[in-house]
């Protein structure tokens, strides 16, 4: 088989087995957009295509297959409290949602434009939402767009490239000042790297994902951003816990937020297990060291002892971050049974009480026709002939993909009856048709 002829036996085995890659990748059922549920916990994905400046933009999983599979996206793994934003007014020239589109009118809406005769046909309905619906649906409010959603992260404020990216990067728990963030274990002490040459285009990430809740899980430990394998040349951080060792992490500037809070829980039985201050812009390992004892000599000192407040030295306050114990969920249980309503630590835990109360990532249902292997479900999933081809001639999202379907199964029929050799120009020739 050369570069420009095929034939459609070939062709379509070629595609069933990517088809199959990706279903092992993402074996959830793309039909369901999680806009309708409101604030969840899920996994988001930014869309630097959809997505400006001033208003950048997260999809969920079902949006990423079916509404912005050709766009630029960076997998931002699982963020609490989110509205897919696909549909939206905060798209620019949105096109609206394929997902949604499809699905039922939401009630409330549709109470005013709805025959009272009852049911309506699909066309009739389409009509009323294209006549009487605004185009764009509100987006949430409460979304937090950290950097993230610009494909940046950690304190060094990269860009990530999951192709590039080889250092293990751990997500902040807590999330409330910097959005849950990823940080690169370097970063969290705060010695600097030497500055790697980062790819500035993230570009489409369909064909690396991992699934859901598989490197985000979402009450395991060892949240890991980078790489599972081999050719590790991080920095060894002295002194940083082994990621098995603790559950989850809180990083400096969550922890900075409430730092009165943590100084009272970083004492309670169970629920710490390590703590390491940040600094800014160390050099090296060894400067860290130094610094590292230092603190660990003088910070624990300061709160630990039983002198009263006023005699303590008045110091700068060292940031820290927090690795919580495998146990630090019943751990806050209980000893928030012994604290008063008035409490600021109460008050903390019950403003936050995702920290121990179980609060899993949202998986959208299981895609039932993983095992299927007819040649109609080729083009339901994002690795397709239309992301080979230039993009001025790819018809815009798999949605379109999907409309034309049947017309591109009769195209390749005869030809996979025959075993005949479809050439690439006669498969543009049939692209350039279906795009008029
Ligand atoms: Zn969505
Ligand atoms: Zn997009
Ligand atoms: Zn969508
Ligand atoms: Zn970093
Ligand atoms: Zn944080």
């Amino acid at each position: 088989m050369t570069d420009t002829e095929l034939t459609a036996v070939d062709y379509i085995a070629e595609q069933l087995a990517l088809e199959r890659e990706a279903k092992e990748l993402m074996p959830f059922d793309p039909n369901e957009c999680t806009y309708v549920k409101g604030p969840l916990r899920q996994m988001v994905y930014a869309c630097l295509t959809c997505g400006t400046a001033q208003s950048p933009v997260g999809v969920c999983y079902s949006c990423l297959i079916r509404c912005h599979s050709t766009h630029e996206l960076v997998e931002l793994f699982s963020k609490r409290d989110f509205v897919c934003d696909c549909g939206t007014t905060r798209i620019l020239n949105s096109k609206g949602c394929t997902v949604r589109g499809e699905s039922e009118l939401p009630g409330e809406s549709t109470a005013t434009v709805r025959p009272r005769s009852g049911s309506i046909d699909m066309a009739r309905r389409n009509s009323f939402r294209s006549l009487l619906l605004p185009k764009d649906d509100i987006p949430s409010s409460s979304n937090r767009y950290n950097q993230n959603y610009h494909g940046k992260f950690c304190s060094c404020e990269k860009l990530y490239n999951p192709l590039e990216e080889t250092g293990t990067m751990i997500q902040c728990f807590l999330g409330v000042e910097c959005g849950e963030d990823w940080y690169h274990l370097n970063c969290v002490v705060g010695i600097n790297e030497p500055a790697k040459d980062t790819a500035t285009s993230t570009g489409n990430i369909l064909d690396r994902l991992p699934g859901p809740g598989q490197d985000a899980q979402t009450d395991g430990s060892g949240d890991n951003h980078g790489d599972d394998d081999d050719d590790n040349d991080e920095v060894i951080i002295p002194y940083f816990p082994s990621l098995g060792a603790f559950d989850q992490f809180i990083c400096w500037k969550c922890v900075q937020l409430y730092h009165k809070v943590f100084d009272v829980l970083r004492t309670v039985d169970g629920v710490v297990h390590s703590r390491l201050p940040h600094f800014e812009e160390l050099k090296l390992v060894d400067e860290w060291k130094e610094k590292y004892n230092h603190w660990l000599n003088h910070d624990d000192k300061q709160t630990d002892n039983d002198e009263p407040k006023i005699k303590r030295i008045k110091k700068q306050f060292i940031p820290y971050s927090v690795f919580l114990n495998s146990s630090f969920r019943s751990s806050l249980i209980k000893y928030k049974l012994t604290l008063d309503a008035s409490n600021q630590v109460y008050r903390f835990l019950e403003s936050n009480s995702y920290l121990y109360e179980s609060d899993p990532v949202y998986e959208p249902p299981k895609d039932e026709d993983t095992n299927s292997s007819t040649t109609g479900s080729i083009l339901d999933l994002g690795t397709d002939v239309l992301l080979s081809l230039p993009k001025e001639q790819a018809v815009e999202g798999l949605q379109a993909y999907n409309m034309i379907k049947s017309k591109l199964r009769d195209f390749f029929k005869p030809f996979a009856e025959q075993g005949k050799v479809v050439t690439e120009e006669e498969i543009r020739d049939f692209f350039d048709k279906v795009k008029k």
